[in-house]
């Protein structure tokens, strides 16, 4: 099983190796920005390393949404991302799954998911395979329960697309950890990555807090067993920097091993 952590994206590979990451990721601009990445010195350095690389998109990113303002935007974004992680070699681009205005919106969200993939087919596809991340918070939200993911899959589906689980989103979500890969396996039929988080709220609290694997609310034993479950990669997006983020991983190899 590998495990990594989201890094610092200043030095990725020195953060990788204090904390013995078998894979990282990392923003390539300002996650709270509408700014599109620019060249790495260290591209190559990252792009031939022994460590797998994934990049997640900036939060700003809601194609779902019914604004032109917003969802213009956002897909140029999703795009400049994509490309700006195939230059370091990236095996995914994650993007959370984006919420509608409106509670009656949501067909028109899922159906502007639709037209961004079909739009990056048009050109050839997406320079870095696409994977959409369940969410926590919000009530029209295209990613959080699992009754919208499907309508999302539903839209999608046909497309080259690759989902990312969330245990801190999954919880907070709404959605029980127990047999939750199977769940999401129904819908998506993949889960290419798992966020391992744990949580600092309580079940359907639909807040995003992340926590370290033995201080939240989630049994971390339910955390182990969802990746062992996915039988995918799995990274900590924990507090605590190296240190905290070291101690999580060496927590989940202990007992997937
Ligand atoms: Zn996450």
């Amino acid at each position: 099983m590998r495990i990594g952590a989201h890094v610092d994206p200043a030095e990725p590979l020195a953060e990788a190796a204090a904390r013995g990451a078998d894979l990282i990721q990392f923003f390539l601009t300002d996650p709270q920005a509408w700014t599109d990445p620019k060249d790495r010195a260290d591209a190559e350095a990252i792009r031939t390393a022994e460590i797998d690389v994934y990049v997640h998109a900036p939060y700003r990113i809601n194609v779902a949404s019914s604004n032109n303002r917003i969802r213009i935007p956002s897909r140029k974004l999703l795009f400049s991302h994509a490309a700006g992680a195939a230059q370091v070699g990236a095996k995914g681009l994650i993007v959370h799954g984006g919420h509608v205005e409106k509670a009656d919106g949501l067909d028109a969200g899922f159906d502007n998911w639709r037209k961004t993939f079909a739009y990056a087919a048009e050109q050839g596809g997406f320079a870095t395979p696409v994977l959409i991340e369940n969410t926590a918070g919000g009530d029209n939200a295209c990613a959080r329960r699992f009754d919208n993911l499907a309508r999302l899959w539903d839209a999608i589906g046909d497309y080259e697309v690759g989902f990312c689980l969330d245990t801190c989103h999954a919880h907070a979500g709404g959605e029980d950890l127990l047999d939750i890969v199977d769940r999401v396996k129904a819908i998506t039929g993949r889960i290419d990555l798992i966020h391992a988080n744990n949580s600092r709220d309580g079940f359907d609290s639909g807040r995003d807090r992340h926590d370290n694997m033995t201080s939240g609310e989630i049994d971390p034993e339910l955390i182990v067993a969802v990746i062992r479950a996915a039988g995918a990669p799995a990274l900590v997006e924990t507090p605590g920097g190296a240190e905290g983020q070291g101690a999580d991983i060496n927590y989940l190899r202990e007992r997937l091993a």
